[in-house]
């Protein structure tokens, strides 16, 4: 007669919390093999039963234990914490056995440490969350780092299990510096420890606060999305699908950058610095890791949202002012930006990076498909630091070889790899390159005509015009498109000064004027 296998799950460490089913298959069972800890929350049910309980480590000795007892035609009850399917002992089973076994397998389900400790914190589950296990005993660290940088970037929220044990002690913190890469700083995050145990503790920090911490193996972190939020003690998830672009978690009366560029990340991260909200707006997820890098108290917004969805947030958000200091080549969303801050009456100022004088000797040009006809006929090899948006108008000409230096994002990548120019021919790094790192990649690479924008000072011209001259490669710059801005600079200063004039003149109205 085959014997009975049941997979017991009896939840985080508190009796009232093991479901009925599983005191069913405890009370049944003549054996039970277990881990000495659970023994203490199943007592009630363990009189006159056979029990082994083996130390931590022997997962696969417990498993195969009480397979073994249940092919010997025996009741038995293999017990996990939590849920056994759970990083438990579960799938240990299913490896051992064939689609031929007889043995009876019950699995028993239970609450999972994320659930449990959800609980305890109030609702940050809510919504759609995902699970992580940081222990690299079943696992290579490579591949829980690869899935926390995916996690990363999925908006979700995060259960953290096996976060920290005495002998591995660096890897939580390394998942945490991902994980700031891509969420906001001020993210509210839960640590529960010993949930529904004796000892059970917890608290509510934000994840830029929970690098200071330690914890232990009896830990489990919840990491929020940007939408959760805090009511004194309690963590929730907001409910619902609508609404992804709300203005909940963006500051009232904020600034908004809206960069994609060194040099105005390096703006909002002043601005923020005199203690004004500031919001940044970019087009990428790469652009996103880079503002949040060098600006990390401003909120970032990444994606190409749209016209009608910004002409929305904005005043929904009660944006104070936009500052458009994007690329001098972004012109579709300098002129959007126009559009909306007028239509929604807000106050606007382009901030353009100053352009740098050209020598004689450079070939300017006011178009890309000048520089591309101009360049066929200057030289064979021919460098492009253009950006990937231009990419194709260059490559449609396959008489000459193309290489690209571009920004290290998956996005650019791809975009450069589809427009045809091979691996081998592209730089994919991150700028500012000095004069050497241009004369050394262009002398490797046997260049003979370079192609740039007048992207100014912070674009690397200076250092791109004196490699292309001390290399005697001639060198075609394409001019900046012309716009018409009803309000320009090209000093950081002057950004910072308008932005506290306009802050001191909505004081001032709030002050005189009652009904605001
Ligand atoms: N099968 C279990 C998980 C086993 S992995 C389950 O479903 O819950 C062990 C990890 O689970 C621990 O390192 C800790 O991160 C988490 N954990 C389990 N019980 C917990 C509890 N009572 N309180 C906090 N964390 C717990």
């Amino acid at each position: 007669m085959p014997g009975q296998l049941n997979l017991v799950s009896v939840g985080p460490g508190s009796t009232d919390l093991i479901a009925p089913l599983a005191r069913a298959a405890l009370e049944r069972s003549e054996v039970v093999v277990s881990y000495g800890l659970y023994l203490k929350w199943i007592e009630p049910w363990l009189e006159g039963k056979e029990i082994h309980s083996l130390p931590l480590t022997q997962e696969r000795e417990r498993a195969a234990l009480a397979l073994q007892f249940a092919r010997e035609g025996r009741t038995v009850s293999l017990v996990s914490s939590g849920d056994i399917g759970v990083y438990g002992l579960a799938p240990l089973v299913f490896e051992m056995i064939t689609a031929e076994e007889t043995t009876d397998i019950q699995v028993i389900p239970g609450i999972t440490a994320a659930l449990s400790c959800a609980s305890l914190l109030g609702a940050p589950l809510g919504h759609d969350f995902a699970t992580l296990s940081l222990s690299d005993l079943l696992c290579p660290w490579p591949w829980i780092e690869g899935r926390a940088l995916l996690l990363a970037k999925a908006d979700l929220a995060l259960v953290l299990y096996n976060v920290q044990s005495e002998a591995r002690q660096d890897g939580v913190y390394r998942i945490l510096d991902i994980l700031l890469k891509h969420r906001p700083h001020q993210t509210w995050c839960g640590i529960v420890r010993n949930a529904y145990r004796e000892d059970v503790a917890t608290d509510i920090c934000t994840l830029e606060e929970l690098k200071s911490r330690k914890f232990d193996m009896l830990t489990t972190l919840v990491i929020g999305t940007r939408f959760t939020k805090r009511t004194g003690r309690f963590l929730f998830a907001p409910r619902g699908y609508h609404g992804w672009e709300t203005t909940e978690t963006l500051p009232e009366g904020a600034i908004w950058f809206f960069t994609g560029t060194r040099d105005g990340n390096a703006l909002a991260a002043e601005c923020a610095a005199l203690d004004i909200p500031t919001v940044i707006s970019v087009a990428t997820e790469y652009g996103a890791a880079q503002a949040r890098r060098h600006s990390p108290r401003s909120i970032v917004l990444p994606g190409r949202i749209g016209e009608k969805t910004r002409t929305r947030l904005l005043p929904d958000a009660k944006a104070l002012a936009v500052v458009d200091a994007t690329h001098p080549f972004a012109t579709l969303i300098s002129a959007q930006l126009m559009r909306i801050c007028a239509a929604t009456n807000l106050p606007h100022l382009r901030y353009e990076r100053p352009s740098h004088p050209l020598p004689e000797n450079v070939i300017a040009v006011e178009t890309i498909s000048q520089a591309a006809l101009i360049a066929a006929k200057t030289g064979k090899r021919i460098f492009l630091s253009t950006g990937v948006k231009d990419l194709q108008s260059f490559t449609a000409n396959e008489t000459v070889e193309w290489f690209a230096r571009i920004t290290p994002g998956a996005d650019s990548l791809e975009r450069t790899l589809a427009s045809g120019i091979i691996p081998s021919r592209i730089c994919a790094m991150q700028g500012p390159f000095s004069k050497r790192a241009n004369e050394t990649l262009w002398l490797d690479w046997g260049i003979d005509c370079v192609i740039t924008k007048d992207s100014g000072e912070a674009g690397g011209l200076p250092a791109k015009i004196a490699a292309a001259q001390a290399l005697h490669i001639p060198l075609i710059v394409v001019n900046r498109p012309a716009m018409t801005y009803p309000h320009l600079t090209h000093k950081t200063e002057a950004v910072l000064d308008w932005i506290l004039s306009l802050q001191k003149d909505t004081l001032k109205a709030a002050s005189t004027n009652p009904d605001l």
